[in-house]
């Protein structure tokens, strides 16, 4: 196959586009701002005008792609190509993308939720090293995920598999924005880490940098935490391992549960690197039996950002073999 596919990483603040050839290797990326103005009516026309002013500039035309695909916040339904309850981009009412990006482009498309596309990218082109059986968390606002089990990536009844930021890990612990308590989100996230530094705080008693600037009112986030636990800072290095613990608990019930090759750290606080990781994977072998310890390994996403364009483009690779 020589023709192209395009993946479209919609966000709140930017639309990423990216032309990749087959292989998944990227050749052509550019990005817009997302206009969230008039009920986000401008979103699916401003993609629409900025594929075919690329497609212009690099001599391309429809028939040169495989096809489009993009991942977006909010609700998918994959079948009618529409996306509901995507509120960062102020669309509450049901969209008609595909219809409108197929129309405006006369490229075929396909969509599914960013999470899902993210976790497609570090399973074909990072981390996951391609293998069929991949877990992807992403630990940023808040925590999402992507499940690729024997080369599909699972989706559930209603859409909702891969939703791991929503595993309960602490039964009495915080309350989460879904309703019920103790999420991996509300302990896992960039938010969570310092939700998880200020209950710790209250505890405290010796002396920390950390623990002070947060007692002075300082805004302080999961960078600074991992930070200060970098440096040795006891109190942070306290923080940094209760949010591990519970990372590695949900990781250890993932890995028994589907035994994938890899599970995939990616998002913002998986910045925090090896120091991360390590302390995972250690919590990780405490809650896996044997032959999971031993086949499934924790590792950190590779792709950064172009995760979310790389899967998307992903998604196109299924036209071909229609
Ligand atoms: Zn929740």
């Amino acid at each position: 196959m020589t023709k192209k596919i395009i993946g479209i990483d919609l966000g709140g603040t930017t639309v990423k586009f990216a032309i990749l050839n087959a292989a998944g290797d990227i050749q052509q990326k550019w990005s817009i701002d997302t206009n969230i103005l008039d009920d986000g009516s401008h979103i699916v026309p401003d993609i629409v005008e900025s594929i075919n002013h690329h497609l212009g500039l690099y001599d391309m035309q429809p028939q040169d792609f495989v096809g489009i695909g993009m991942g977006t916040p909010g609700s998918v339904d994959r079948q009618a190509g529409t996306v509901i309850g995507a509120y960062n981009l102020n669309w509450t009412t049901l969209q008609n993308v595909r219809q409108q990006i197929e129309t405006g482009t006369g490229i075929r498309f396909a969509i599914d939720n960013d999470a899902n596309v993210a976790a497609l990218g570090e399973r074909w082109k990072g981390a996951g090293e391609n293998n069929p059986d991949v877990v992807f968390i992403t630990l940023g606002t808040g925590v999402g995920g992507g499940i690729i089990a024997e080369g599909k990536l699972l989706h559930g009844v209603a859409g909702c598999a891969g939703e791991i930021g929503h595993v309960t890990v602490d039964p009495n612990g915080f309350e989460c924005t879904c309703g019920k308590r103790g999420c991996l989100e509300t302990i896992s996230s960039a938010t969570g880490v310092v939700r998880v530094a200020r209950q710790l705080a209250e505890e405290y008693a010796g002396d920390s940098q950390l623990k002070a600037n947060l007692d002075d009112g300082q805004a302080v986030t999961s960078k600074d935490v991992f930070e200060a636990a970098q440096s040795d800072d006891p109190f942070a290095l306290m923080v940094v391992d209760r949010v591990c613990f519970f990372l590695g608990l949900a990781c250890g019930n993932l890995g028994n549960t589907l035994n994938p090759a890899s599970i995939v750290l990616g998002g913002g606080v998986s910045a925090a690197g090896e120091f991360l990781r390590v302390r995972v994977e250690n919590y990780f072998k405490e809650f896996t039996f044997p032959q999971v310890r031993e086949s499934t390994q924790i590792k950190l996403a590779q792709l950064g950002n172009d995760a979310g364009v790389i899967g998307a483009a992903s998604l196109a690779l299924d036209f071909d073999q229609d």
